[in-house]
């Protein structure tokens, strides 16, 4: 056996370099590796990793006589051994080649394996049959062509496999496998054949030019023309064919063929290699040769389509990719290769130092293995521009793994939140903090109390009768007159405390660390404060104040619980009169009126069958081709309470959900929207769909899946006519959870729209992995779009990007007609808003729109 691979060594090696395999070779009862194909330090590492023992124990395994030929032992997390076993012809075990690999490229591996096992058996049994004919002198030259022959075809294989790769183009490795093969299989002529609108058509020929019978081929209607079905054929001379293919033979002076698929049928693409003059039987080495061929090709093809796809001629995704702003590149993931970059990209790269930093902080060593998504910011080099990266890990069809890098500009965005929170604190009228501020503050006092075991206090204090005043006095003097409170608060706090406006004449004042009595003197302080009058132009005013405080963490340490205790204080204090205060941990815990009020009647209404939650439905227009056409509604509940009078969402939804009643009253709307739509459905507008708002924890209920089959299957509407508003909120939940719910009930064939798009903080490809169908861009971007360019270039570059991965996108809170022509401009494929209509009882909605 060794003499066997002592010939084969050096194609053997080189191959198996090409390949980047390491490989060794046992023979059975053999004590020893017979050769590793590898260098030492690797070498050195698989000895580590399996004594010769184990690999004889595993050669050892293959049984003579048996089918099984590989079987792969696991090494390390993702390394595999595979043994192969080359057999005699009769099936007995010859020697077994053990491959290593890193677990990159499972298909890589199963080709090499195969290429390996076919090559290695062929040339083992031409060897063993010459060797035993050595008496027939005549044969005997023969087989030492085929030999040569077969050691050729090896050769050619491994020089074929080893240039497939992304890049290389269809073209040039048809014309390759043409070549090759000629040395090989020895053909008269070898073409490759496409079907182009129902008519042959040669693309490559090699060979004797084509007699003038076989250029016919070229136009002749498929259906004349056997071998283009999709299937593959061997023809020798001696071959019995039916009477089509002894037509075909005749038509084209053909007496022989192997005629080859190597595209999908639709593809239509034929490897022919055909024997014109002479009789030919074909080897059954030439077959196989040809069959390999065959199928490198085929792979060759579909990477082809992909680098077309990416990168070269699909004209759609390439003006997709190089119109816009954003920049795309895709990278080898092994070899860190740049395979394609769109126009932007190539911008961005052309500084060779923004490739070097990038590369460095993003590609080498880059994502691991198992990380599917990354993102980052970037900072480019002398322009200083951020950019948000976001990289996806792609496998293409023929098995390349790739990453794709989607980096947009975003240092717009980012000095418009930088101002944004510079400015964001203040409150205009006083110059004093804000709520958000505050918010942000007492957060952080609450917690340094609760780790120095110290103690802080919150005063809210709210003005009595400020609207009289308000009234009295007028916009403008009651603007100065808040401001001069303000003022007046925050010098007697000034030094131990801190004073926000948080509301009209809300005022909270925070205390990091006090103790009770100093906050009852602080307190008493601005009360006699009150009880003087304030002077505007001249004049004396009077306003006084209530108050209500508490302290934390003994009453609580959480931002919402305290609040609403002060919230109480305050009540309780004001419910006492004027310049009053409180301190919650004196006044008895009763929940304030009006709130037991409406939970008390908002559980009556969900007990009545949700009779009194109207749905009002608000029209979405499409806008594509420059049209306005109405598509649909999204469906917004009401309140029309009988004890509370009409309330709009915004006044009960939160509560509803703070009680679990959003479920029952959620499910009442999504039914009533869905009969409707059927509805409209029936009556004229098969097309019209219906949004429907779906909270949070309707998603986290067990039988929501269940609950949206129902209400589909009780109103008869086309699950596609149905889309399900979600929000980026949910993504704070268990995101694997809210993603398997959100795809079983995506399989019913409803659609998924993300409300509220932007405000909340999670990016589009985080979002991506969940199955949207639309985006629906939040109102405070379009708010002020026809001036504000970074409303603009937000609304532009996220509807580019959601075109872009196939999200319909719709605007919401459209109000003026500028607003809508600056969209027209832009990828938005829907708007919603006054512009349009305000939601409409059900009856106005149909006289309006249907
Ligand atoms: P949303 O889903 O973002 O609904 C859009 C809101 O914007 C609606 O307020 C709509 O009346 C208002 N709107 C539409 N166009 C314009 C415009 O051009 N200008 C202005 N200023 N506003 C516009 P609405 O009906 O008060 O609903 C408020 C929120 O209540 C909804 O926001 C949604 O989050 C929630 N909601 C409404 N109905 C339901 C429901 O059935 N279930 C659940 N879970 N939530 C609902
Ligand atoms: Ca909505
Ligand atoms: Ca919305």
């Amino acid at each position: 056996m060794s003499d066997i691979i002592s010939d084969l060594t050096d194609t053997l090696r080189e191959f198996l370099e090409i390949e980047q395999i390491s490989a060794c070779i046992l023979q059975r009862g053999s004590k020893n590796v017979f050769e590793y194909f590898t260098d030492p330090d690797q070498e050195k590492y698989l000895r580590s990793q399996i004594s010769a023992d184990e690999l004889r124990n595993a050669a050892s395994s293959f049984a003579d006589y048996d089918v099984a030929d590989v079987s792969d032992i696991q090494i390390g997390e993702n390394g595999k051994i595979r043994g192969l076993a080359i057999r005699n012809p009769d099936g007995k075990v010859r020697f077994v080649i053990f491959l290593f690999t890193d677990g990159t490229d499972d298909t890589q591996f199963d080709r090499i394996t195969k290429v390996l096992s076919e090559s290695l058996t062929t040339y083992c049994n031409l060897k063993e049959e010459l060797s035993q004919r050595t008496d027939d002198i005549r044969k005997n030259r023969d087989d030492i062509s085929r030999l040569e022959r077969s050691r050729r075809m090896f050769k050619s294989l491994s020089k074929l496999t080893e240039d497939i790769n992304f890049k290389v183009s269809f073209d040039r490795a048809a014309d390759d496998i043409i070549k090759q093969s000629m040395l090989c299989v020895d053909p008269d002529v070898s073409l490759i054949v496409k079907e182009d609108s129902g008519v042959a058509q040669i693309i490559k020929q090699s060979g004797s030019a084509g007699t003038a019978s076989l250029g016919s081929l070229n136009g002749m209607p498929v259906s004349d023309i056997p071998f283009m079905d999709g299937k593959t054929y061997t023809i020798s001379s001696d071959s019995i064919i039916s009477n089509e293919f002894k037509q075909f033979f005749a038509k084209c002076g053909i007496s022989a063929g192997i005629f080859v698929s190597i595209g999908s049928t639709e593809d239509g693409l034929y490897l022919c290699f055909l024997k014109k003059d002479s009789e030919k039987t074909w080897q059954s080495d030439e077959i196989s040769f040809v069959r390999q061929a065959g199928e490198i090709l085929r792979t060759k093809v579909e990477f082809a389509g992909l680098s077309n796809a990416v990168a070269e001629a699909d004209d759609f995704i390439r003006t997709v990719f190089d119109n816009s702003s954003s920049a795309v590149a895709v990278f080898d993931a092994s070899t860190k290769e740049d395979l394609y970059m769109n126009e932007a990209a190539k911008k961005l790269f052309e500084d060779s130092l923004n490739d070097e930093l990038f590369r460095r902080q993003f590609l080498i060593p880059g994502p691991s293995e198992d990380q599917d998504k990354m993102t980052g910011e970037f900072a480019a080099s002398g322009t200083g521009d951020i950019y948000q990266v976001n990289m996806t890990r792609a496998s293409q069809r023929g098995g390349l793994k790739v990453l794709v890098f989607a980096i947009s500009d975003i240092t717009k965005q980012k000095q418009y939140q930088k101002k944004l929170t510079e400015s964001a604190d203040i409150d205009d009228l006083t110059g004093l903090y804000n709520r958000h501020r505050f918010h942000a503050d007492f957060e952080t006092c609450i917690n340094d109390a609760k780790r120095g075991q110290g103690m802080g206090s919150l005063i809210l204090l709210d003005l009595d009768d400020f609207n009289e005043l308000n009234d009295g006095l007028g916009h403008v003097l009651a603007d100065k007159f808040l401001k001069k409170t303000a003022w007046s608060i925050q010098q007697i706090v000034r030094k131990e405390a801190q004073c926000y406006r948080v509301g009209g004449d809300e005022f909270a004042i925070l205390i990091p660390s006090s103790d009770i009595e100093e906050m009852k003197k602080l307190m008493q302080k601005i009360q006699s404060r009150f009880e003087k009058p304030f002077s505007l132009d001249g004049n004396d005013y009077y306003c006084t104040a209530g108050m209500g405080a508490v302290n934390f963490p003994q009453d609580g340490d959480e931002e919402d619980g305290l609040l609403s205790k002060a919230d109480f204080a305050l009540h309780e204090a004001k419910a006492k009169g004027k310049n009053k205060s409180d301190i919650f941990a004196d006044v008895e815990i009763k929940m304030p009126p009006d709130r037991l009020n409406v939970e008390k009647a908002l559980r009556e209404a969900v007990a009545d069958d949700c009779r009194e939650f109207l749905v009002y439905y608000q029209p979405v227009v499409d806008i594509t081709n420059g049209e306005s056409r109405c598509c649909g509604a999204e469906a917004l509940v009401r309140w029309d309470s009988h004890k509370l009078g009409f309330m709009p969402p915004s006044k009960f939804i939160p509560m509803a959900e703070y009680l679990g009643l959003i479920i029952p009253i959620g499910e009442h709307v999504l039914i009533e929207a869905c009969r409707t739509c059927h509805h409209w459905n029936e009556f004229g507008h098969p097309e019209y769909k219906v949004n429907v708002n779906l909270s949070v924890l309707q998603l986290l209920q067990n039988d929501v899946v269940h609950t949206i089959a129902n209400a589909l299957k009780v109103s008869g509407i086309e699950p596609d006519n149905l889309v399900l508003e979600v929000t980026e909120g949910m993504a704070i939940n268990d995101m694997d959870k809210i993603k398997r719910v959100l795809e079983d009930i995506h399989e019913l064939g409803v659609r998924f729209a993300l409300d509220d798009f932007g405000t909340g903080y999670s990016s589009l490809s985080h979002m991506k992995q969940l199955p949207l169908d639309e985006l629906k861009i939040d109102k405070c971007f379009i708010d002020d779009i026809d001036s504000d360019s970074y409303s603009d270039a937000f609304v532009r570059s996220v509807s580019q990007l959601a075109d872009a991965v196939d999200l319909n996108v719709v605007v919401e809170g459209v109000e003026r007609e500028k607003q809508q022509d600056v969209l027209k401009n832009m990828d938005v494929d829907m708007i919603q808003g006054f512009l349009y209509d305000k939601p409409l009882p059900k009856d106005q909605f149909e006289k309006r729109w249907l």
